[in-house]
């Protein structure tokens, strides 16, 4: 079986009028050099088969450059997954390739696992020396909160690990990316409690109305992932409707959280595209001017690429 083989993706979207950024993607998975995190991510709509095909880097390379999704961040979100991210954004920058910047973490669903084998302070430790190693490691993330996968039993570790995180975001100078899943109030106390990090994102945001004001206030910046282009998901675009200009970005998360029409496929970072044309129409702007401001956001945000 097959099923991920690239003729199984949706289609490639036509290139966009301006190009956009896809701030947050799994590339380990997507290849299938990775599994998902056992309890880890949104929901893994696909669990891939031992025996699947995976598409090749150069598949979501070559996608994403022709639907306009010009730049990408990797993130890792266990060890094994910040080793190989760590190594692929340096491997990528020394072969000329400038798309891509990376960020890792303890996953908010891995922390408490470790935590019960000793062994989440030591992970913490290498998080922080990998996300120092490159320049090109940009973002702390994902960590946060997760309420719907972690029972209570591992929400003081949780919440332990999110501080620490926090911590090292501001030691090193890079941003911080939140995951947080049904867990909006305690995210935004801790963040509160701690001082958050000069540049804090939100990824996936899946806040309502009110809570996109308090990000605001805060200069938190709220990413867009497919879940935006969801039937269901009007309260969403109502947050992302009511957010400030220069605090949105796009992103994918994938192979995760596939834009509709699509929704339950693995999916790419050039399916960026199709949530910045959602998010175009959602501000009632030209595409081509939200791509353009959200572009600019990632930059102010993360830094340059080039
Ligand atoms: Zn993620």
């Amino acid at each position: 079986m097959a099923s991920r083989a690239a003729g199984t993706y949706p289609p490639v979207p036509e290139p966009l009028a301006h190009p956009v950024v896809d701030t947050h993607t799994h590339l380990d998975i997507c290849t299938g050099v990775r599994l998902p995190l056992g309890a880890g991510e949104p929901e893994p709509e696909v669990r891939p088969d031992e025996d699947e095909e995976f598409p090749s880097l150069d598949f979501f390379f070559d996608t994403a450059q022709s639907a306009g999704v010009q730049r990408i961040v990797q993130i890792g979100c266990d060890l094994p997954a910040a080793r190989w991210t760590t190594e692929l954004v340096t491997q990528q920058s020394q072969q000329g390739r400038s798309w891509m910047l990376g960020g890792v973490a303890l996953h908010p669903n891995e922390a408490p696992r470790l935590a019960e084998r000793g062994m989440l302070d030591d992970a913490l430790t290498e998080i922080e020396s990998l996300v120092a190693s490159d320049d090109r490691m940009r973002v702390v993330g994902e960590t946060g909160l997760d309420y719907f996968r972690t029972g209570e039993e591992g929400v003081a570790e949780q919440q332990r690990s999110f501080r620490a995180h926090i911590e090292i975001a501001k030691r090193t100078g890079k941003a911080l990316q939140i995951h947080d899943r049904e867990a909006h109030a305690d995210v935004l106390r801790i963040l509160r409690e701690e001082g958050a990090p000069e540049v804090t994102i939100f990824h996936c945001y899946s806040g309502d109305e009110a809570m996109a004001r308090e990000c605001a206030d805060a200069g938190y910046y709220m990413s867009f992932a497919g879940n935006l282009t969801f039937k269901n998901a009007d309260e969403l675009r109502r947050a992302a409707a009511a957010a400030p200009l220069d605090r949105l970005l796009t992103e994918t998360d994938a192979p995760f959280l596939t834009p509709h029409p699509h929704r339950g496929k693995p999916g790419g970072p050039y399916l960026a595209a199709v949530t910045a044309r959602k998010l175009a129409e959602v501000r009632g702007m030209s595409e081509e001017d939200l791509c353009a401001a959200v572009w600019k956001n990632a930059e102010t945000a993360l830094g340059g690429w080039d």
